[in-house]
């Protein structure tokens, strides 16, 4: 019990689509995939159902098993030399995460992305000094399951309290993991869709999250 007292807490955010309005460099390089590999690309509804989930599943939705591997190289070929021609946090991020760091909690990414590629998007996105940890899904499984979130905690020895996300992997792998959750319906999931998931707190803006934390961090200097 005085060990877990002493642990600082910390909030949990996925990356594409609740922090960075990246959806529009992620669909533009499923279409280059697609294209290179002289596939027809599905609609960007169809694809903006799958994404958050690992490229090699999503690819299998709408390509034969032996075209996925060259579909998975085609992305990562192209991904890292255009994700910031549209990507750019969204807005009120960087504040938000400078009031949750002043009032004492440490703040981690959990995504889907391999740790590599998140680590360079997000230096590029110029979040990495606002970030105390950037976990990604290096061959454990994949939200819905809690792992890249403990993994995250893990790494930072701190007590989880909420997880931030865009979909409904998101809000399902935050109650996995015993965390409380808040959806934000700017990113890949409609309101709609996320309701369903019953998350805690169902915002368009990462403002509010300010106010959902409070008595978190009480006792906490920061
Ligand atoms: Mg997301």
């Amino acid at each position: 019990m005085s060990d877990r007292r002493e642990e600082r807490p910390a909030i949990v955010f996925d990356l594409d689509g609740t922090l960075v309005d990246s959806l529009p460099d992620i669909l533009a390089s499923f279409v280059h995939a697609f294209s290179t590999c002289g596939l027809a690309a599905p609609s960007q509804r169809e694809l903006r159902d799958l994404i958050g989930l690992p490229l090699e599943g999503i690819f299998a939705e709408f390509a034969r098993s032996d075209a996925v591997p060259a579909l998975c190289a085609a992305y990562r070929e192209h991904y890292p030399r255009h994700f910031t021609n549209h990507s750019r946090p969204f807005p009120g991020v960087v504040r938000v995460l400078e009031v949750l760091r002043r009032r004492g909690y440490l703040l981690a990414v959990a995504t889907t992305k391999r740790t590599a590629m998140a680590e360079r998007f997000v230096a590029a996105m110029g979040l990495t000094d606002h970030l105390d940890h950037v976990q990604g899904t290096d061959g454990f499984p994949h939200k819905p399951a809690p792992d890249v979130i403990l993994r995250a905690l893990g790494a930072l020895r701190a007590r989880g309290t909420w997880m931030v996300g865009d979909t409904v992997h998101d809000v399902e792998a935050g109650k996995a993991a015993r965390l409380s959750t808040y959806a934000l319906t700017w990113g890949t999931h409609d309101a709609e869709r996320l309701r369903e998931a019953k998350p805690d707190r169902l915002c368009d803006a990462i403002e509010p999250l300010l106010d959902a934390v409070r008595g978190d961090a009480e006792g906490v200097t920061g």
